[in-house]
């Protein structure tokens, strides 16, 4: 069995827990700070209950309830509690996955009693950060995720052979993840109208089970510059480059840095990964052979983001200024799950590095770059 939690309307509950002024209140955070001219990039129940979603422009919300509470997104605090929860539940030692900001999955296995296991874990939720969860019980992933939606907020729903006919039966096809856009919409106008509907025509859909082991990677290999130390990492990838000269130049050093970092996450996006652990390895007269890493909870193939992950490893481990000769850097832990992003930052930037990929799938490997990677040429 596995569990999926889900975090109930979860920028806004964390708003309303920290400030006990909104607690209760329709409120809507936006991903702008200017109030009317911004989206809803989250609504809290009560807002909900009004009509108001995710998505909406705020003056449309505002203009359904002028009474409407207000904060603009603040990224740095919604990350902060979704890693708090992942360590929570890191504690129980069971395989657990990052889904999203603000969902994780449990695998429970044949763990005796997992109602009540959701229970204590949705307790503590909420007695640590005064925000709810909804968690759904049943044997595959999607099955979980659908149970979790279905008794929202602050439900615990449990999927399983007694009720999983009437439960389909009951529940729209768009409800079930994959099939809010496009391919829902098809298989409604084909007749499809409910979860069932889908069972019947397409059954092996619903009985995907969990194999944590069986994620795809690839091990490319040591190139000729990198150290043993790459073998720590059974499935990753990685790119590194022996400088012309030996080099103390803090900013040449952080464009290669960049450089490799744009030419992993390339490979990584080119084979549909995303990666938690960075790598960092650098070789020099004064240090040797220096290698650390940090493992994130959430995953990117973002290079800019790999880049700060790097920056971050050599700023935390690696003495200060030191003379280079060599650089790699390698992404491991990684997964082809695909990871919705919520924050419109996180949005903008996918939008970005799609536009980036196209114009050098066309026009050439590097024809368009970060303005820093000019110091690496
Ligand atoms: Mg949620």
């Amino acid at each position: 069995m596995v569990l999926h939690i889900d975090m109930d309307a979860f920028f806004a509950s964390i708003e309303q827990a920290i400030n006990p002024r909104l607690a209760g209140k329709p409120l809507i955070v936006g991903s702008r700070g200017n109030k009317m001219r911004t989206v809803v990039c989250a609504a809290s129940y009560a807002a909900k209950a009004l009509g108001i979603h995710s998505g909406m422009p705020s003056r449309e919300a505002f203009s359904i309830c002028p009474d409407l509470e207000f904060v603009a997104a603040d990224q740095s605090k919604y990350i902060w509690t979704s890693e708090q929860i992942f360590e929570l539940l890191k504690e129980y030692g069971l395989p657990l996955k990052y889904a999203s900001i603000d969902e994780f999955q449990l695998e429970v296995g044949t763990y005796p009693d997992p109602l009540n296991l959701a229970q204590k874990i949705k307790t503590q939720i909420y007695a640590n950060f005064n925000i709810t969860a909804s968690v759904g019980i049943a044997k595959s992933w999607l099955l979980a995720k659908l149970a979790s939606k279905l008794d929202k907020p602050d439900g615990l729903t449990v999927i399983d052979d007694s009720n999983f006919e009437q439960t389909l039966r009951k529940t729209p096809l768009d409800k079930l993840c994959g099939m809010g856009g496009k391919i829902g919409a098809g298989l409604i106008a084909q007749g499809l109208k409910s979860c069932w509907d889908l069972y019947l025509n397409l059954p092996e859909f619903f009985t995907e089970s969990y194999h944590s082991s069986d994620k795809s990677g690839e091990n490319p290999g040591k190139s000729g510059e990198n150290p043993g130390k790459f073998d720590e990492l059974p499935k990753s990838v990685s790119h590194s480059y022996t400088l012309s000269s030996l080099q103390r130049n803090p900013q040449v050093i952080q464009a290669w840095i960049r450089v490799l970092s744009e030419m992993v996450a390339a490979r990584l996006r080119q084979k549909n990964l995303t990666s938690v652990t960075v790598h960092l390895w650098l070789n020099g007269p004064e240090i040797g052979n220096f290698g650390a890493q940090k493992t994130h909870q959430l995953a990117t193939n973002d290079g800019y983001e790999i880049y700060q992950r790097a920056l971050k490893v050599m700023a935390k481990s690696c003495p200060k200024n030191p003379k280079i000769r060599a650089i790699g850097v390698t992404c491991g832990g990684l997964s082809q799950d695909s990871y919705q992003p919520l924050l419109k930052e996180e949005i903008r930037r996918e939008g970005l590095i799609k536009a980036l990929d196209r114009i050098n799938n066309r026009f050439g490997e590097g024809s368009i770059h970060p303005a820093i990677t000019d110091l690496a040429r």
